[in-house]
């Protein structure tokens, strides 16, 4: 297993990404060409005109956002998309889960965000997934949300590391925020042009959704006018109980279409996958969890682009 470090030029895989890029303009609604990357079982989905970048939010933990991130950007990537995971949340629990190096002195987000450190320098091939990537967090992260408060631009660090970055090679950069609304989730939102939302088919489940949704209003009102809310998905849907069935029609009659018609069902192979440094899509890919988040990431593939 060898992690490749994407310093855009360096590697023979950026420099294809590169060239693919190029070739987008024409290509662009068509499924990937010859040149891009491949599905693993022949059902390929359209490529975005431009990198979608989505920030995985919700200030509750536990609900399922880093299990999301990780399952949606590996399915998303095993589908003729090119990936990268930014993990925003000092836990590195994203990190872990797709066996990105994330502790002792690893240089990592929290870097990127206050030492202004390029995003090349700790971008690592995800192993064994070859068009995914992580910017892993490191505990050094936790700091940060202190730390940026006196730094100059610090709701748009991130935004500028990106900016900074050759992200055009990328199709989807998945931003994995901590459960809290702090400067860090303020950084995801405002570097993101979308918010997904993964909410729990629990009790309580839409508590504190409302300031969520009052941050989005915010941050596109003062700081990035292109924000909205695209998706939002239920996570660990109980089947048997009721309540799982009220939350999701709940939720359903606030919020619309922007609900995937697909919903994540509580199993344990997702919760067991992140031990073994794996996405379930690789660890278990005919569990339940695993299709569901196929099936999730597909509609988001075919989502409809903002006009
Ligand atoms: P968050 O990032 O919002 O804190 P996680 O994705 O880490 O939430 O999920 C919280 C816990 O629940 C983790 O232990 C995870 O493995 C587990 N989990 C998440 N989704 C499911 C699911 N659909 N079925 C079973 N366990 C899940
Ligand atoms: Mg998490």
């Amino acid at each position: 297993m060898t992690q490749t470090p994407l310093n855009p030029g360096d590697s023979p895989l950026v420099r294809e990404a590169l060239s693919s890029v190029v070739s987008r303009e024409t290509s662009v609604g068509q499924a990937a060409g010859s040149a891009g990357p491949t599905s693993v079982d022949g059902d390929v989905w359209p490529r975005p005109a431009k990198t979608r970048v989505i920030a995985v939010a919700n200030q509750k933990g536990g609900v399922g956002k880093t299990t999301t991130s990780v399952n949606i950007a590996a399915a998303l990537s095993m589908h003729g998309q090119r990936v990268l995971v930014v993990d925003l949340d000092p836990q590195g629990n994203a990190s872990t889960a797709l066996a990105t190096e994330h502790r002792g002195d690893v240089p990592d987000v929290y870097q990127v965000l206050v030492d202004d450190l390029p995003m090349a320098d700790i971008v690592k091939q995800v192993p064994d997934m070859p068009n995914l990537y992580c910017a892993p967090a490191t505990i050094d992260l936790a700091g940060a949300e202190i730390e940026l408060v006196s730094l100059v631009a610090r709701e748009a660090r991130l935004r500028r590391a990106l900016a900074a970055y050759d992200a055009v090679e990328f199709d989807y950069i998945i931003i994995d925020c901590p459960p809290s609304l702090g400067l860090l989730t303020v950084n995801a939102l405002v570097a993101a042009d979308e918010v997904m939302i993964p909410i729990q088919c629990e009790y309580y489940a839409l508590e504190g959704l409302g300031q969520l949704l009052r941050n989005v209003d915010l941050i596109r009102a003062h700081l990035n006018p292109t924000l909205r809310l695209s998706t939002i998905v239920l996570t660990m849907y109980d089947g048997r109980t009721r309540l799982a069935s009220q939350v999701a029609e709940e939720v359903r009659s606030h919020f619309g279409d922007t609900v995937l018609n697909t919903v994540i069902p509580r199993s344990v192979r997702l919760s067991e996958a992140p031990s073994y440094g794996q996405s379930v899509m690789t660890y278990d890919p005919g569990s339940s969890g695993a299709m569901a988040y196929k099936d999730a990431a597909r509609e988001i593939a075919h989502q409809a682009p903002v006009a």
